[in-house]
């Protein structure tokens, strides 16, 4: 067999001191084993000599040309693991694990390469220990290099979407603010008007200027809520804690709700059981009940008319929190698939179309901004509390319902560390 052809600016070399040179544990006898077996192909650039996911057995060593391994990221988008030259091979990962192709690998130009078929590559290992050696170490340093270049790629797209957070973030900001002034100017003004005697004295205009002012205090509160948001996650969120009684809180909420559900004709209960005491937390007694709102206003819209809401309170013990409130709200709604149940206390994130969105605050799956959620997070979080959902999955025709769970500690977490501590002396 001659030299191989040389396609480009590489040196030629004959087949034999290329494998002598690739593989210098290979003995004559193994080389001209292998000679007898492998191929000689040399091919144009951009043909596919692996393919992702491919079962494929034939293992390949590059004489000359270059070759290029990635993986696919996504339908639009490689990730390019290495280049590979003369010289170098690859191939081998599939055929010693018995698996797919972990990675495709394309000619970018002219390329030569040996080919060499499983049975004839697990022949050679099974006789040459220093060559298994060699592939393993090769192979591992490869593996090693992939998932530094994967852990630096994802640490560059975190810090990306970091920043891309962070741009939103200041746009709420802005816009909530910008928007906040006029809208004061106007709640003003309706407030002027709806006392003026020519306006109260005709029913047809004390409506329209109703109309105005409930109009412009929805849009204060989503105003304000963008901004509880952005305080939030810019960690800014200021808690004043004092003495609170929950069941004060609780009921406090169930007063507030009875209008809305009245309208939706459902059913409430509020379930103390023996917690009418007013056992009291170190709390934020505002921001729990701005929590618990957007949880019962959920609730409320997301069940059908005539549907049924329980919130429960109880104290149990908690591996973690030690002795803790566990409030429950479950509805008999359309419940939520499990795929959603971490995602829905992002802000924003909200289900179901975005043209089906409706403005109304308590209608039958009225979605809103995607807010509600991320507050009640904050909110719970800022009490180092936790705030989860259950619900079987969604569906609008036989309501399977959801829970959202709230645990607040009833201790502090100084306290807590404190009671660790004494645990661990004694
Ligand atoms: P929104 O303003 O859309 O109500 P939230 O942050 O309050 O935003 O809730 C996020 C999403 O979680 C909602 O769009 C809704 O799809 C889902 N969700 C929240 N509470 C419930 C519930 N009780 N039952 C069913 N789905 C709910």
């Amino acid at each position: 067999m001659g030299a191989l052809a040389d396609s480009n600016s590489d040196p030629i070399v004959e087949p034999v001191d290329l494998l002598a040179r690739a593989f210098p544990s290979l003995t004559e006898d193994q080389i001209s084993f292998l000679m007898d077996k492998l191929r000689i192909q040399t091919y144009p650039a951009g043909v596919m000599l692996c393919t992702e996911g491919a079962y494929e057995d034939i293992f390949y060593l590059v004489s000359s040309g270059m070759t290029v391994i990635y993986k696919k990221l996504n339908d639009n988008e490689d990730l390019i693991l290495r280049y590979s030259g003369p010289g170098e091979f690859f191939g081998e990962m599939a055929i010693v694990q018995a698996a797919p192709r972990a990675a495709s690998v394309r000619t970018i130009e002219e390329t030569t390469v040996l080919e060499v078929d499983k049975p004839t590559l697990e022949t050679l290992l099974s006789q040459n220990a220093q060559l298994a050696l060699t592939m393993m170490r090769t192979t591992f340093n490869r593996q090693r290099e992939n998932d530094q270049n994967t852990l630096r790629n994802l640490r560059q797209s975190y810090e990306t979407l970091e920043r891309l957070d962070r741009a939103k973030l200041d746009f709420i900001e802005v816009t909530a603010h910008e928007l906040r002034t006029p809208l004061t100017v106007m709640r003003g003004y309706a407030s002027i008007l709806a006392m003026d005697p020519a306006i109260t004295s005709s029913p047809t205009l004390m409506e329209v200027v109703d109309g105005m002012s409930n109009g412009t205090a929805r849009l204060h509160e989503i105003v304000n809520n963008m901004l509880d948001v952005q305080r939030i996650d810019m960690k800014q969120m200021t808690i004043t804690k004092s003495p609170t009684s929950l069941p004060v809180i609780l009921r406090g909420a169930a007063q507030d709700i009875q209008p809305a559900l009245a309208e939706r004709k459902q059913q409430f209960t509020l379930d103390l059981g023996d917690n009418n005491d007013p056992i009291y937390i170190d709390a934020d007694g505002a921001l729990l009940h701005k929590a618990l709102m957007q949880v019962l206003l959920n609730a409320i819209k997301y069940t059908p008319d005539g549907g049924s809401i329980v919130m429960g309170l109880r104290y149990e013990e908690h591996d973690m929190l030690q002795t803790s409130a566990h409030i429950a709200v479950a509805d008999t709604g359309i419940g939520i698939d499990q795929e959603h149940h971490k995602l829905i206390f992002e802000k924003f994130y909200r289900l179901g179309d975005v043209a089906n969105h409706s403005s109304g605050k308590i209608a039958f799956k009225a979605g809103g901004p995607g807010l509600g959620l991320a507050i009640a997070f904050g909110a719970i979080s800022a009490h180092s509390g936790l705030i989860w959902v259950e619900s079987p999955g969604y569906n609008d025709v036989t309501f399977p319902g959801s829970t959202f769970h709230v645990l607040l500690p009833m201790k502090s977490r100084v306290e807590r560390q404190g009671d660790f501590e004494r645990m661990g002396s004694n």
